[in-house]
Formats: structure tokens, sequence, C-alpha cells
């Protein structure tokens, strides 16, 4: 779905956002993304649909480099992209004429149209909203409604930068169902998190420091690989960090961590 090869990018002059990163992603992997504040997250999702292009290294979104689709219109149709605030993404004003918005600018028939809306806002848990006004909407929902318009049109992969960050944890943990349920029916998803216990529903698992991948693997190899999530100014959830002290490093089975607790303390009093 993904090729990226040596990209880097630097916004001026200066300091470089993305040095050297080359990552691949096959379609229907679910991936998240991890770094600290000005790691070069961001930088990296807007180089997956074409909002920005590589200085040097390439870009390929489907088996095609992007400098060369013609329409960059069909790049991010291809490629949703959701972003952290729910209230900066939301342009109707209705909860239908949002998901329209971005049909009309592609031409879909009115009967299209219709049949996609329902069907988008069905697959969110937005039905029967159609005629809301967005504001009235939670957090949670703001963001699966921004998930629905990228749906609409009929992506292969969804980018979402820390779109659960803003979100309390019910309305997080709804986002995060949501992708469960499209990654099962086989959309590529790059999630980009400060939460580290969202990475365990992520297939891999990519840290970026100072604009440098510096570690790719599954979710376990991440959490066991504390000393550099440390230097990379990442924390370990509480369940990996306690699974690094019981010496079982990328545990996340809380039964297996019980286990090796139990133990300890048999050991102690025996
Ligand atoms: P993250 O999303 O991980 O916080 P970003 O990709 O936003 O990181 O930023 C990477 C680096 O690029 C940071 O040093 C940041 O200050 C810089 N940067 C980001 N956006 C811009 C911009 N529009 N103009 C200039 N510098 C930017
Ligand atoms: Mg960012």
């Amino acid at each position: 779905m993904f090729r990226i090869e040596n990209l880097t990018f630097a916004y001026n002059a200066g300091r470089r956002a993305l040095d050297g990163v080359s990552l691949e992603i096959r379609p229907g992997e679910w991936w998240a993304v991890l770094g600290a504040n000005g790691s070069g997250k961001s930088t990296l999702a807007r180089h997956l649909n074409g909002l920005l292009l590589p200085q040097e290294g390439r870009v390929y979104v489907a088996g095609r480099e992007v400098r060369e689709y013609d329409d960059m219109r069909e790049l991010r149709r291809l490629v949703g992209l959701v972003f952290q605030n729910p209230d900066n993404q939301i342009v109707g004003n209705s909860v239908e004429e949002d998901v329209a918005f971005g049909l009309e600018n592609l031409g879909v028939p009115r009967e299209e149209m219709r049949r996609r809306i329902t069907e988008v806002l069905g697959e969110v848990g937005l039905a029967g909203w159609e005629q809301a006004d967005p504001a009235v909407l939670s957090g949670g929902q703001k963001q699966r409604l921004a998930i629905a318009g990228a749906l609409a049109m009929r992506p292969q992969a969804l980018i979402l930068d820390e779109a659960t960050a803003m979100l309390d944890p019910a309305g997080a943990a709804e986002v995060l169902r949501l992708l469960a349920e499209l990654h099962r029916q086989g959309l590529t998803i790059v999630m980009i998190t400060h939460n580290m216990s969202e990475v365990t529903a992520a297939d891999k698992a990519a840290v970026l420091a100072g604009g440098r991948l510096e570690f790719c693997g599954t979710p376990q190899e991440v959490f066991g690989a504390g000393e550099l999530l440390r230097r990379c100014h990442l924390e370990l959830p509480p369940a990996a960090a306690l699974g690094e002290m019981l010496g079982l490093p990328g545990c996340m089975d809380l039964d297996a961590l019980l286990a090796a607790l139990t133990a300890l303390k048999d050991g102690e009093t025996a």
C-alpha cells in the first residue's frame, strides 16, 4: 500500500523533519506510528496522501509514485486523513451534508451519494444522526463523522494523526472499536498515537525520533524495547513496564504478569 524509500524532508533550510525514512506498509496492515512531539509523525502522514512531496527519496502509494499522480484528488481519495482536532474537520451544517461535501467535490451523482452516505453513517454508528447539527456531537462522534467522510470516498487506506488525542476515554474507545472493524474488512490503517496502550491493537509499530525511523516491529517487540523507547522519550504502558521489571520484556499478558508476581511473593515468603 505504501512504500517509503529514504524519505527526507525539511520545512525550512533548517533541521530535517524527516531524515532517511524507509518503510513498507502492506495492504490491510494496521500500523501504529509512535514518537515524541516534533519527531516527524505528522510530516510522515502528510507524505502518505500527497499533502507534502518528498525532497529526497520516494513515496509510492498503491504501487505508484506520488509524483506520478496527475490528479492529487485521486491520491487524497485513495488515502483518507483524519486529524487530531474533531472541530477543525467539520464543514457541513448537518452530519449528512458533512459527508456529502467530499462526494460533491468528486462529482458523484446524487443517487449514488445518498447510497454512500447511508452506508458509511451506518458503518461508523451514526445512522439516525443524518439531520443533526455536527456541533451537538460528542468528540468521539465527530471523529467517527470525519472517518465516515473519508470512507465515503472508498479509500484503500486511512491515516489517523493523533485522532484520539483530544477524546475522552469512551470516545477514544469508540474510535478504536471502529478501526478494528475497518481493519477486519481489509482497510489499511496507519494510526499515529501518543497513547502507548493503543499500540496493542495494531499489527506493527514504527517508532520515530528526531525525524529518523528508530524501530519497527510487532507491538510486543516494541514494548520489549524499553530502553530504546525511553531514549525516544516514550514511556512503556504500565503492564509492559511491570513486565520489564519482572524479567518478561514485552509481556502484556496480565495473567502471565500475575503469575510472575505470585512466584516472586511465594519466593519471598518461602
Ligand atoms: P510530530 O507530528 O511528531 O509532532 P511534526 O511532523 O509535526 O512532528 O514536526 C517535525 C518537525 O518539523 C518539528 O521540528 C516541527 O517543529 C517541524 N515542523 C512541523 N510543521 C512545520 C511547519 N509547517 N513549518 C515549519 N516547521 C514545521
Ligand atoms: Mg503531529
